[in-house]
């Protein structure tokens, strides 16, 4: 039996499979992936490029967001089945983008995949985003002021904190864009200016983590908005205790070292007995004072129980000091640093 030859319709060409009649190269002229040119909007932030991208303002690299928003674009205007798109971007200026894209799918299902080229035309306009544009009107909604109790802080405390405060800020920024330091003002202590209270109560959180602080908050009512509603001002305040490391302290008539202050737990060693006790800025009694002494270097000339012989190595003075307990580490010919306080002498531990 003679089968009846078949031919492309168009293009008259005898091949193994026809699609409505037409060969595949006639098919997919007729049948193009995309049958509208590409034309896309995006608004880019001027201060911080971010780009406004599915109702929301995301932080990111241009051609990584303009290969997700011509994919869907692809995806969405197309009849065939696509199964992947590139980009490259060709022409730039400020206002517009010339992007070639590379298409791979198929018209109908029984087809095999190919691939198509097409010229994509983004248009971009410039804004502010309504983050920078707090940044720019310095409208911060909360602040973080760090203090300690009763004194100032001190440098060492100051820099560590900023760095916290870095780290921080950083890792928020991830999934928060307003994120962001506003200002910061070192007077009385920090001030930290920001642009939301989460992100002033989790800095204090993280600055609790090293320091035994307190952390209270307050509101402070700025004005009602449009619809009635209380815009107010927090202040997220972390007070840190009266001390920091290496002062010492007066818990009811006793006098103790502060030895350490790590992970919120504060070490301290009794300066009578040498025991260390380790308390928190909570179990810390309230009436725990610093006490303003000086420290001088000493040098230990001998050791008869209770009394040290103890040579001050800036006035090449000699004095007797009674000690209740003798340390372990006290040693005979060893440098220690010592201070007198209501005329009595404590040795301080290394
Ligand atoms: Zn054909
Ligand atoms: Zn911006």
């Amino acid at each position: 039996m003679k089968i009846m030859k078949r031919f492309c319709a168009i293009c008259g060409r005898e091949v193994d499979v026809y699609y409505d009649n037409l060969c595949l190269d006639c098919f997919r002229k007729n049948h193009p992936l995309l049958s509208k040119p590409l034309k896309l909007k995006i608004t880019i932030c001027r201060e911080c490029n971010s780009i406004f991208y599915l109702n929301k303002w995301v932080k990111g690299d241009l051609e990584s967001i303009l290969l997700q928003l011509i994919r869907r674009e692809v995806k969405k205007l197309s009849k065939g089945e696509i199964k992947n798109v590139e980009i490259s971007v060709t022409e730039e200026n400020k206002s517009k983008y010339t992007v070639l894209v590379t298409v791979v799918g198929r018209a109908r299902h029984d087809m095999p995949y190919y691939k198509e080229e097409y010229m994509a035309e983004v248009r971009v306009r410039y804004e502010v985003c309504p983050v920078c544009r707090d940044i720019i009107l310095k409208k911060e909604k909360a602040i973080l002021q760090v203090r300690a109790l009763n004194r100032e802080l001190s440098l060492e405390e100051k820099k560590r904190i900023l760095e916290i405060v870095e780290i921080e800020i950083a890792k928020l920024q991830r999934k928060q864009r307003n994120a962001v330091i506003v200002d910061i003002e070192d007077k009385k202590g920090l001030d930290i200016k920001l642009l939301s209270a989460n992100v002033a109560r989790a800095l204090a959180a993280a600055i609790q983590k090293e320091f035994p602080a307190l952390i209270k908050e307050t509101y402070k009512l700025i004005r009602l908005d449009r619809n009635g509603r209380p815009v107010s001002k927090v202040t997220v305040k972390v007070e840190l205790p009266p001390f920091s490391k290496g002062d010492v302290v007066d818990i009811k008539g006793t006098l103790f070292y502060v030895k350490e202050i790590k992970r919120g737990i504060i070490k301290l060693v009794n300066l009578s007995t040498y025991k260390t006790i380790n308390v928190t800025s909570k179990t810390c009694p309230k009436s725990t004072k610093r006490v303003s002494v000086e420290k001088e270097k000493y040098l230990v000339n001998s050791i008869t129980p209770p009394v040290v012989s103890l040579l001050n190595l800036a006035s090449y003075e000699t004095i007797e000091a009674r000690l209740p307990v003798i340390p372990q580490w006290l040693k005979v010919g060893g440098t220690i640093e010592a201070v007198n306080y209501r005329g009595r002498i404590y040795v301080l531990p290394p």
